[in-house]
């Protein structure tokens, strides 16, 4: 009875948008106008007071100090509190399947858009066109469809030859991926790396494809290779050495983004020690209780008694410091964390970008910084900034309202009262 009454309703509507000449009535096109804000609108420009925020159909329809919110629109004071674009994840992971409850995690914690660097399902392209028609049941996703790796793993070797390489990138360009990623990781030398002849035709067929390349690299040797092939992306930071100067100006020159995952770093070793998260509220708000349990048993165990933990713990201080080069430098730093994945690993979505946001302030960035990164950065770097981003008008309200000021401390990033997707209260 309900679906068909909807569908009676939907009905209805069309025909009225057809004698109106395309004019949907203001009530039913459900306009909110955010007003009173303080806007930090990711561009890096100063937080702005009093500001009325406009949106309908998904978009900011309009934004600014002068705006008046139009008639019919549902009004929102939010005087004393601040308005933030939405998180942008540049390296997140969603699997295994279910992807649901792991994209509604996301948007929870403020996560509004993540990658998806490992596998997906051929589905996920009807997925990501139901999102764009409106259908956000959590956080945007873009993919990489396929991950190219070396043996033994399995799925991600099945191409040996540079030829099975162009082909399977053909392949997965068919079917529409947003991204091209290949993965560099001896694993502590316990296993071949791909090689300088695969990666370089991966490289290059995705960029006769016109995709953005990335590449998940640990040595600075792998890193320089890949720059030198045409990545457009680290995705993960520099792991076995301080980046030298000679690096920063190629970086620079080719206009390569990288991505620092200290919340990955850390997650290798803390929930081993006195420092692990697992009585704070807000990361238990991420996991079940059975899986919290696990942690502070299992893992807890495991993490401890782990022989790599100094190795884990060096390359955790490496990503800092060489994040601190990177964006003194001037190099475009984006904002990922490795987060989502296999279960055992407690790579918390949503936890994790906020540890993250800690993290980056630890390794010496300012709030404007990291806001900057998971923003502006972020959408330039993943080619979506037309669209996302920064905070203007015309682009997707993809928003946040915080009841504190994270420009005083970025922690205060966690104080989210409401997310905004597409437009409209998630929750
Ligand atoms: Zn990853």
């Amino acid at each position: 009875m309900h679906l068909r009454f909807l569908l009676r309703l939907l009905a209805a509507l069309s025909a009225a948008v057809l004698l109106t000449g395309g004019a949907i009535p203001q009530t039913l096109a459900q306009t909110i106008a955010l007003t009173k804000a303080t806007l930090i609108d990711g561009s890096g420009a100063a937080a702005q007071p009093n500001i009325t925020i406009v949106m309908d159909n998904g978009r900011i329809r309009d934004l600014g100090a002068g705006v008046t919110a139009p008639a019919g629109a549902t009004v929102v004071d939010l005087a004393g509190k601040f308005v933030l674009p939405g998180i942008i994840n540049g390296h997140g992971h969603v699997g295994p399947a279910p992807r649901d409850p792991q994209l509604r995690q996301y948007a929870l914690y403020g996560v509004t858009t993540t990658t998806s660097m490992y596998f997906d399902q051929d589905d996920v392209q009807a997925f990501k066109q139901a999102q764009k028609a409106g259908d956000l049941r959590g956080a945007r996703i873009l993919t990489v469809m396929y991950r190219f790796m070396s043996e033994p793993f399995r799925p991600g070797s099945e191409m040996k030859t540079p030829e099975e390489a162009r082909g399977k990138v053909d392949e997965i360009v068919a079917k529409d991926t947003d991204f091209v990623k290949v993965w560099i990781d001896a694993q502590g030398g316990r296993f071949p790396k791909l090689t300088p002849e695969f990666t370089a035709a991966v490289m290059d067929q995705a960029k006769k494809h016109n995709k953005i390349r990335m590449a998940h690299i640990v040595e600075l040797e792998d890193a320089r290779r890949m720059v030198d092939q045409g990545v457009n992306i680290l995705v993960h930071n520099v792991r076995d050495k301080d980046i030298p100067d000679d690096f920063i100006a190629t970086l620079k020159e080719r206009n390569v983004s990288v991505i620092s995952t200290l919340a990955r770093e850390e997650a290798l070793f803390v929930y081993g020690g006195p420092d692990a998260p697992t009585d704070n509220p807000f990361f238990q708000k991420g996991l079940n209780s059975e899986r919290l349990a696990l942690l502070r048993t299992k893992m807890r165990d495991e993490q401890a008694n782990d022989a790599n933990k100094p190795r884990w713990v060096r390359m955790f201080e490496t990503d800092k410091k060489n994040l601190k080069k990177l964006a003194d430098s001037g190099i475009r730093f984006g904002f990922g964390t490795d987060s989502g994945g296999a279960l055992d690993r407690y790579f918390i979505q949503g936890w994790f970008e906020h540890r993250q946001m800690e993290l980056m302030r630890d390794a010496g960035l300012t709030p404007m910084q990291i806001i900057q990164a998971f923003s502006k950065n972020n959408s330039e770097m993943l080619g979506i900034d037309k669209d996302f981003g920064t905070l203007a008008k015309g682009k997707a309200a993809d928003l946040l309202v915080l009841t504190r000021n994270p420009l005083d401390d970025i922690t205060n990033m966690k104080s989210i009262e409401t997310v905004y997707l597409g437009g409209k209260k998630f929750e």
